[in-house]
């Protein structure tokens, strides 16, 4: 009689199947998705212009099999390859691709691309930008502004254990979903491959919220989004940018060289963060070590539960007044109110810039399942 064993799965097995699996779900299967289904502009109606972009318009479309609501960001080749900004694109697209799964960052389904256009076709998140509410109210209490703070660090802290730098934060590209959970949006200055204590160069991102080091043109590490986090934290207390002026060149030098100004009204534990944050030496600044959890252990975010948090339970301040996935009263009327481009069904002439980004479409594996009929629509 033969006595047959169950051997145990090892532990060095097991990280090898997950290895397996995760190639085969984020690389190959994407691969092959992308011959063997085409996505096109005319699989989805384009309902209402949203959002601007350097290089285009944002719009919420309807994708017409399955019925689901997205964010299509639509680019302009000529005018990317015009700026000399391909790789910024291609950038957002490989770190969208890298299968970012946060419950505070904007989420990728497709990308596909025609003669002229590059489309990315994202998670519609209609709470309106932080950027429009802050307008209209002129700053945010603390606790309100210590929810978004949190949840903005949270992603940041994710991106950062993924060797990426976000670069880009800035209240534009922070929105509000519809319970009023941050999300984080446009992926095109991220930059790949910075681990905590690594360096880059290029100088990219937004004069009022890029770090001093940025603007010094010197070598520059993950500690700029923990600056930008700054800039939005004190911008959302105080209602305009740290070092602000009318004067773009006044407003670099403040930056470079003005002590930083607290004004009273806002609390100690506050202003001890905003200072941790803004502080010009980025191996100095607040995270430049740890990272988040320098964060997670200042007095200011002393009330907040972190695993809450993550888990969404945390019950957001303000939930934006919307009645649907279509409903766009939240965002500003100067998008809204713009006809949607009849050239986002592009069906033009092959131009110079056609060519110039190979490899740009992409099917995120859940979608593939879900056009072929295995996932339930949402
Ligand atoms: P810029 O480089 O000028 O910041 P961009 O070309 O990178 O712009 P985005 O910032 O990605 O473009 O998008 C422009 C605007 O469109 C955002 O500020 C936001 O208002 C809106 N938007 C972007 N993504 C979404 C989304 N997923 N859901 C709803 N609105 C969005
Ligand atoms: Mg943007």
């Amino acid at each position: 009689m033969t006595v047959t064993q169950d051997r145990p799965m090892t532990y060095a097995k097991m990280r090898g199947l997950v290895s397996f699996f995760s190639v085969f779900f984020f690389f190959f299967l994407p691969l092959f998705v992308c011959f063997s289904v085409r996505i096109k502009p005319s699989d989805f109606d384009y309902l209402r212009v949203i959002g601007r972009g350097s290089f285009g318009k944002v719009l919420l479309a309807r994708h017409r099999k399955q019925g689901g609501y997205y964010a299509v960001k639509v680019l302009q080749k000529q005018a990317i390859v015009k700026h000399k900004e391909q790789r910024h694109v291609m950038s957002e697209r490989s770190v969208l691709l890298k299968g970012l799964q946060h419950p505070f960052l904007v989420g990728l389904h497709f990308s596909f691309q025609t003669p002229n256009m590059l489309y990315f076709v994202l998670d519609y998140v209609n709470g309106g930008e932080l950027f429009y509410h802050l307008q209209r109210e002129g700053s945010f209490p603390e606790l309100r502004s210590a929810f978004y703070a949190a949840e903005m660090a949270m992603a940041l802290g994710y991106l950062h254990s993924l060797d990426i730098v976000y670069r880009d934060l800035k209240p534009e590209n922070i929105l509000l979903d519809s319970g009023g959970h941050v999300m984080l949006t446009d992926f095109g200055l991220c930059k790949e491959g910075v681990s905590i204590g690594g360096m880059m160069h290029t100088f990219c991102g937004t004069p009022e919220y890029l770090a001093p080091e940025v603007l010094r043109g010197h070598p520059y590490s993950p500690a700029v989004d923990w600056w930008g986090l700054g800039a939005v934290l004190f911008e959302m207390l105080y209602g305009l940018p740290p070092f602000y002026s009318h004067s773009k060149a006044e407003m670099f030098e403040n930056k470079l060289h003005a002590p930083l100004q607290l004004r009273s009204g806002v609390s100690q534990s506050a202003r001890s963060l905003l200072k941790g944050l803004l502080e010009r030496d980025p191996t100095r600044r607040l995270g430049a070590n740890s990272d988040l959890v320098e964060l997670q252990e200042h007095s200011f975010f002393a009330s907040t539960n972190w695993d809450d948090l993550l888990a969404r339970k945390v019950k957001p301040p303000f939930v934006p007044n919307v009645t649907g996935p279509c409903d766009v009263s939240q965002i500003d009327p100067e998008f809204t109110l713009q006809p949607v481009p009849a050239s986002v069904n592009d069906r033009c002439q092959r131009s110079a810039a056609s060519e110039a980004f190979p490899g740009f479409s992409f099917m995120n594996p859940v979608e593939y399942m879900r056009t072929k009929g295995h996932c339930r629509r949402r």
